[in-house]
């Protein structure tokens, strides 16, 4: 299994698809913001990794 899990979706303010790499080591349940590529809007994401990698993925804008 690679320690990174890249993972595509769609941003939440321009719906740019955009990919980040999910550091798959850094815990089971993950939460952090980035900025979107595109846009430069920050982006919550919330995430789950299994052994198979990332299984439950939400982006949403920052509230
Ligand atoms: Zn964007």
């Amino acid at each position: 299994m690679p320690v990174e899990d890249e993972y595509s979706f769609v941003c939440p303010y321009c719906s740019a698809e955009i990919s980040i790499g999910v550091d798959v080591t850094a815990g089971r349940r993950q939460s952090f913001t980035t900025d979107c590529e595109v846009c430069c809007q920050p982006i919550s994401i919330r995430l789950t990794v299994e052994s198979d990698g990332v299984t439950a993925f939400n982006a949403e804008r920052e509230s």
